[in-house]
C-alpha cells in the first residue's frame, strides 16, 4: 500500500468519526448507593463518554440517537461553549477536579430520572464532577448559566466534603435541598454569580414545610431556616440535624467521610 492510500484512508475514517461514537467509558463510585425498587444496591455508574471538548468529557443521553438529531438538540458550537463555562464555573468556585464530565439529557417525559434543574454528583475519591443538564423549556427559561452555577455549588459542596458522595440517582429529599438552597443560592448572591431570590426560595421552603410538617407554622419556620442558612456555608450533618427538630429523616444514610 501506498502512503497516498493510507492518507486517503485516514481521511475517511476521520469523516465517519461520529459525535455518537463511545470514546471512552469511566467507571465511578459513590459514598452513598442508588437502592432501586427491587432492592438492588448500585454504589457506581458507567459514564460513556461520546466526546471530549474543551477539556471537559461530554456523555449524550438521547431519547432518539441519531446524528442528525445530536445535532439539532446539542449543536457543536453551543456544547464547546457549555464545556468551557462549565470548567470555568467550577474554576471560579476553587472546584478543579482532575476529570469534569457533562452529560447532556433529552428531555422526555418517559424518562424522569433526574429533576429538570440536573444534578452534580462528586465521586467518592473526589476526583471526577459530573454535571448532569437536561435541556428542557425551564434551561431555555432560565438560561445554562444559572443551572450551571447552581449546580456547581452543589458539587462544591460535596467536593469539600461537607455533603456525601451520592450516587447520581440518589434523591436527597425534598426539605433538605430546600434548606440546601438556601446556603447556595445566598452564597451565589454575596458572590454576584446568577441564582434564585430569596424570596424565590422563601416559597419553595415554605411549601415544602407546609407539606411536610403540617403542625408547624411552616412561613415562620422557613424565615427562621432562611436567616440561619443564607448565604453561609452549611454541612449535610447540620442539615440532618435541623430536620430531626423537625421531625423530619432522611429517605438514605450516610456519613460524610473525613478528608484525605
Ligand atoms: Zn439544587
Amino acid at each position: 500500500m501506498s502512503k497516498w492510500e493510507t492518507g486517503a484512508n485516514r481521511s475517511i475514517i476521520i469523516l465517519m468519526a461520529s459525535r455518537l461514537d463511545v470514546v471512552e467509558e469511566v467507571r465511578l463510585s459513590y459514598e452513598i448507593p442508588y437502592v432501586t425498587g427491587k432492592g438492588e444496591v448500585l454504589d457506581s455508574v458507567t459514564v460513556q463518554i461520546n466526546e471530549k471538548r474543551k477539556g471537559v468529557g461530554i456523555s449524550y443521553a438521547l431519547v432518539n440517537s441519531s446524528e442528525q438529531h445530536l445535532e439539532d438538540l446539542f449543536p457543536s458550537d453551543g456544547v464547546d461553549w457549555l464545556a468551557q463555562m462549565t470548567r470555568l464555573t467550577l474554576h471560579d468556585l476553587g472546584v478543579d477536579p482532575s476529570r469534569i464530565i457533562l452529560q447532556l439529557w433529552e428531555y422526555s417525559p418517559a424518562y424522569r430520572l433526574y429533576s429538570v434543574e440536573g444534578r452534580a454528583p462528586v465521586d467518592e475519591g473526589r476526583s471526577t464532577v459530573l454535571i448532569i443538564l437536561t435541556k428542557t423549556p425551564f434551561v431555555y427559561k432560565f438560561g445554562h448559566a444559572l443551572v450551571l452555577w447552581h449546580q456547581a455549588m452543589h458539587a462544591k459542596d460535596r467536593w469539600d466534603y461537607r455533603f456525601p458522595a451520592a450516587h447520581p440517582l440518589v434523591d436527597a429529599g425534598e426539605w433538605l435541598d430546600a434548606l440546601w438552597h438556601f446556603s447556595i443560592d445566598g452564597r451565589l448572591e454575596a458572590l454576584g454569580k446568577p441564582h434564585y431570590s430569596r424570596s424565590e426560595r422563601l416559597e419553595e421552603a415554605v411549601a415544602v414545610l407546609r407539606r411536610c410538617c403540617p403542625n408547624e407554622d411552616a412561613a415562620a419556620r422557613a424565615y427562621q431556616l432562611c436567616r440561619e442558612l443564607w448565604g453561609s456555608e452549611t454541612t449535610y450533618a447540620r442539615l440532618v440535624e435541623m430536620g430531626s427538630g423537625l421531625g423530619l429523616g432522611v429517605g438514605w444514610q450516610g456519613s460524610v467521610p473525613e478528608r484525605s
